[in-house]
């Protein structure tokens, strides 16, 4: 086959100055690497072809040799040959050009780790079996290793061979000079193994897609952000690798009545007014049922009750935390005009005596007064 013209395979014109080759060939890199394209052998080709290109059209003196005798004029024994471009440029544009894809310049060695992805479930808890504990079933939908090839990837029968380009090591080293480049293998990926007959049932991918019903025993006291780990539930490794493991990750739903803050639990206790004055027994709910609390009179909204012991034993160890019930005091609304007239007159019975029943509101009143030097 006849090679192409090196300024037409860069697409750049005969005149492109050092500067706009490089930007030529990176764009043309970064969409043919093998790494991007696998299995793609137009793709590998294109790679080819564009880094033999640069090779030679970055370099003043082959590219004046290329402009005066075309092909014949760059020896094709310095082109490194095979896959991969040479050129001590290389090592500079694989840093700037694939850091970005690999996230570090070279960083990745053709070694890829073997081991499957963690999973991630949410997991939806109410408060209740969040502090007692409980047994939920869960379904992932997860990568499974293949039973029909076992994870191998190959046609039952048949095995993955080992890679002949790179002898199964997974990464093939360029050697220019001083320096030695590594480079994920283009014919395995990095797997160090070809596969010459697919399974059928995983494409030669060695997992299946599949969902998985684990049962999965959540401790007593556990919180929002908790996380259950269950090793080796997560995806099956690619080419028959070690799974990985699935994390449960608790989230509790609001409860209607109780708010938790580590081990302790609140509660609004909202309460009339008349209560709240005279003082009495009332009812509270804790997560084990009532209990009764006795309110002193005069107590005031916001007074918060301890009670000890009926909080949440967190699953972490601590002991047992406190449940606080806080005083609402409720307004009375709807009322009838007999009632009203009882209010007027229990109102005209406190007048004057502001000090004595309403402390709070008498000592405000003074301090606005004091704001605007006003005396009484
Ligand atoms: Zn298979
Ligand atoms: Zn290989």
């Amino acid at each position: 086959m006849a090679k192409r013209d090196y300024y037409e395979v860069l697409g750049v014109a005969k005149t492109a100055s050092g500067d706009e080759i490089k930007k030529a060939y990176r764009k043309l890199a970064m969409k043919h690497h093998p790494d991007r394209n696998p299995d793609d052998k137009t793709a590998e080709d294109k790679f080819k072809e564009a880094n033999e290109a640069y090779e030679v059209l970055s370099d003043e003196d082959k590219r004046a040799a290329y402009d005066r005798h075309g092909h014949a004029g760059v020896d094709p024994s310095m082109g490194a040959g095979g896959f991969g471009a040479g050129g001590a440029s290389f090592s500079d544009i694989f840093g700037d050009v694939f850091g970005d894809i690999f996230g570090g310049a070279g960083g990745r060695g053709g070694q890829r780790s073997n081991r499957g992805s963690d999973l991630r479930y949410t997991l939806e808890l109410d408060l209740e079996e969040a502090v007692r504990g409980t047994t939920v079933q869960i379904r992932v939908p997860k990568l499974s290793t293949c039973e029909v090839c076992e994870g191998s990837g190959a046609k039952k029968g048949t095995f993955p061979e080992t890679c002949r380009t790179c002898a199964g090591v997974g990464q093939v080293r360029m050697q220019q000079g001083f320096f030695s480049v590594a480079q994920t293998c283009p014919t395995c990926r990095g797997r160090g193994k070809t596969i010459k007959d697919p399974c059928n049932a995983c494409h030669g991918q060695g997992r299946v897609e599949k969902a998985k019903t684990l049962e999965v025993k959540i401790p007593a006291g556990v919180d929002s952000g908790d996380r259950i780990r269950l090793a080796g539930e997560g995806e099956a490794g690619p080419n028959g690798g070690p799974s990985g493991d699935l994390y449960v990750q608790v989230a509790v739903r609001p409860h209607k009545i109780f708010e938790r803050d580590g081990a302790d639990l609140y509660c609004e206790v909202p309460i009339s007014f008349t209560d709240a004055a005279l003082g009495g027994e009332l009812e509270v709910p804790t997560l084990d049922g009532r209990v009764k609390l006795k309110i002193p009179e005069g107590t005031q909204t916001g007074k918060l009750f301890r009670l000890r012991g009926k909080g949440v034993a967190p699953v972490r160890g601590g002991g047992q935390g406190d449940l606080l019930c806080r005083i609402a005091i409720e307004t009375p609304v709807n009322l009838s005009k007999r009632q009203k007239e009882l209010l007027r007159e229990f109102q005209q019975d406190m007048d004057g005596e502001d000090g004595k029943h309403s402390p709070r509101k008498s000592s405000w009143f003074e301090s606005v007064m004091n704001l605007f030097g006003e005396k009484e």
